[in-house]
């Protein structure tokens, strides 16, 4: 495999605080994660709360649960600490506030006291700021500010000639300096921008590569004109695809189970929805990887260590994607029916908390082997398996219509029962293969199919048209359960039909 960098890498993930977290986002952080794993490097993760206004309280925590609940792991950030905090930006102002004033010491920016409203003019002019202060003396700056004008101090973006910026994924690109404004890098409150603050922390916390959205390459060349005004040798960039609504129109929304697929299934997009939905945090992982990069050797499933192999950022794939959400389902129960009787045990047993059961370990433990191939999603095991942590002397038959197996009436269905029972009884051995042998000699001798009697028996001692096998769910109900299950629902038959 080739290999884009020599070193170890630093990759950081910097997402602003606005709300629960995002898969889109999270795919970001997947690759940044990735690529520092593939370099024995350091992942850091950074909180961009400048913009105070989209500050939502609670957003590290579900950020922070969203890193554990996938299992990537944090080398530096707010909870970890490390050697260049702080790692949230409102906890750094001084340190932005002091380059800016640097810049403008050094020539590179300068104080901009254009009132509100001489704005608004110039945006309605249609043209953006005119840089009318660019150019304004030290002096008169200082007399301004001296009479308490506000004002912002905003970065000298050469006026002319091209910047080239190199992206791991694109190449090189060409940007006109004339296209650019001088944008704002400290505002009239102390608060810096993105364009600022970004850098300097890039820069302090030595940042070996940037991996952020596509939708920030149009800044790319003011934020190369801003590293090289500060002479700092500048990261390496990737700016990576982004994802697309299902339908391949439109940025993935941010807001919540906007989307629904075909079967009118919503489509979850923040992660706390995929917590819920059931998936295992393996397959989530898996999927994300899958979009906008490839695995190689046709292999859609493969484990994260395998993916950090083989992870290169020059690899992604630069074009946006389409939000390939019906993968997941399929891929979730692929790693269901990889997954080990503990790690089942472990995600199934909080599902069935919630729901109300109370849940013994050693049933459960018996119970989820059966459910391996079953699964969908985690979930499912409610609907399916839930009737084994009920109570079960509170247990009542099933109606009249999922007891009923199709091409049967109420005669035949009460005579199978009515047999069962009694061949049953009968039985020494109640293992599964044991019974299975005496209900499938039972259904030739009397020329009832077997899956006509299996479903019988099935709906009679489950109260359900889908559940684990018949048998093996029999042998975990116990021979005298089963049974008195059976009776209950021939009785039950007998009163519904008389
Ligand atoms: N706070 C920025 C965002 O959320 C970070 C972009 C970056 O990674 O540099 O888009």
């Amino acid at each position: 495999m080739t290999d884009s960098n020599a070193g170890p890498a630093r990759t950081r993930y910097a997402p602003s605080p606005t709300g629960p977290q995002h898969i889109g986002g999270m795919r970001t952080a997947l690759f940044a994660w990735l690529f520092a794993r593939r370099h024995g490097g350091q992942f850091i993760l950074r909180i961009e709360d400048t913009d105070q206004k989209r500050s939502v309280p609670g957003s590290l925590e579900m950020i922070l649960q969203s890193f554990d609940w996938l299992g990537m792991d944090i080398d530096e950030g707010p909870r970890e600490g490390g050697p260049y905090g702080p790692y949230v930006q409102s906890e750094r102002l001084e340190l932005y506030q002091a380059w800016a004033a640097w810049l403008v010491e050094n020539g590179h920016a300068y104080k901009c006291f254009a009132s509100v409203e001489e704005l608004a003019e110039m945006r309605a002019a249609g043209a953006g700021y005119d840089r009318r202060y660019r150019d304004t003396s030290a002096a008169r700056a200082a007399n301004l500010e001296a009479q308490g004008l506000p004002y912002v101090i905003r970065f000298k973006m050469p006026l002319t000639g091209v910047t080239v910026g190199e992206d791991m994924i694109r190449g090189p690109i060409e940007f006109d300096n004339d296209k650019m404004q001088d944008a704002v890098l400290l505002k009239s409150d102390g608060y810096p921008t993105y364009h600022l603050a970004h850098i300097v922390d890039d820069y302090h916390m030595k940042i070996s590569h940037v991996t952020r959205a596509v939708e920030w390459l149009p800044s790319f060349p003011l934020h190369l004109q801003i590293w090289k005004a500060f002479a700092w040798e500048e990261p390496q960039f990737a700016h990576l695809p982004v994802l697309l609504n299902p339908n391949g129109k439109g940025k993935l929304s941010k807001r919540k189970q906007q989307f629904t697929d075909a079967a009118g299934k919503s489509v979850p997009v923040l992660v706390q929805e995929f917590i819920e939905a059931g998936y295992l945090p393996a397959a989530v992982m898996n999927f994300l990887c899958n979009i906008g990069w490839n695995y190689g050797d046709n292999e859609e499933i493969f484990s994260i260590a395998q993916a950090i192999e083989r992870f290169d950022l020059k690899d992604v794939n630069p074009a946006n994607s389409a939000y390939p959400i019906a993968k997941l389902d399929w891929l979730n129960s692929q790693y269901i029916q990889r997954a080990g009787d503990d790690e089942l045990c472990r995600r199934l047993k909080p599902i069935l908390e919630k729901a109300g059961y109370s849940v013994d370990g050693e049933r459960l433990k018996r119970v989820a082997p059966l459910l391996r191939v079953r699964l969908k999603s985690l979930n499912d095991v409610l609907p399916m398996a839930g009737f084994f942590f009920d109570d079960w002397t509170a247990f009542s038959p099933p109606a009249v219509d999922i007891l009923i197996q199709r091409k049967m009436d109420d005669q035949q269905t009460a005579a199978v029962l009515r047999d069962a029972i009694l061949v049953l009884e009968r039985l020494d051995d109640f293992a599964p293969e044991a019974q299975q042998a005496a209900m499938a000699s039972y259904a030739k001798a009397t020329g009832f199919k077997n899956g006509q009697v299996f479903g019988t028996l099935r709906a009679a001692v489950t109260g359900q048209r889908v559940s684990p096998p018949t048998f093996e769910t029999m042998e975990i109900l116990g021979k005298a359960e089963s049974l008195r299950r059976l009776k209950l629902a021939l009785a039950s038959l007998q009163q519904a039909v008389a």
